[in-house]
């Protein structure tokens, strides 16, 4: 798929105690792609994050760097590797996107960067209690996106999809 495409940025931090922490970051997705990179939004949203997360947990950014690459022919809608996330590039909209997509698109990003702390730098003992980093990533993602975004409709497409989603898979036998 490479070379990727990549734009770099950087979010800054000042704590209460007048200490500063940076951490570069980057955005990478295939060049043919590029321009459909909206790293404007994006960059807003992981700043946004990682702010509302180094205040909410108390705890700084433990990874740093925080890179995001949307990848083709993901199966996953993301996973939360320790300073490079990788996304679905079907998280890129070249055709456009309603407010809904964005919004879903918003909510993820926050639920793989809630695994930063909870998932990466704590981490369940064996795969048998995956649903607590997952329960705890997906309370995340609604409850950043409406502390800290334009998303303010996050809960009510947690209701209305995900949580739907989420009955619907735990009736088949895979669950
Ligand atoms: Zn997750």
């Amino acid at each position: 798929a490479g070379p990727y495409h990549r734009v770099a940025g950087e979010w800054r931090h000042s704590f209460e105690d007048g200490s500063r922490m940076s951490v570069p970051l980057a955005l990478y997705c295939r060049a043919s792609l590029a321009e459909h990179l909206d790293a404007r939004e994006l960059f807003d949203l992981t700043r946004q994050g990682l702010t509302f997360f180094t205040e909410l947990f108390g705890h700084p950014y433990p990874f740093g760097k925080y890179e995001q690459a949307f990848v083709p022919e993901y199966n996953l809608g993301a996973m939360e590797n320790p300073g490079l996330v990788t996304f679905t590039e079907e998280y890129l909209f070249p055709d456009g996107a309603t407010r809904a997509q964005h919004q879903g698109r918003a909510n993820t990003l926050m639920h793989e960067m809630s695994h930063m702390w909870f998932g990466d730098l704590v981490t369940m003992r064996w795969w048998d209690d995956l649903w607590l980093k997952e329960s705890f990533a997906e309370f995340m993602g609604a409850h950043a996106s409406v502390q800290a975004t334009d998303f303010e409709e996050a809960w009510i497409a947690f209701a209305d999809r995900r949580k739907a989603w989420a009955y619907q898979q735990d009736q088949l036998p895979t669950t």
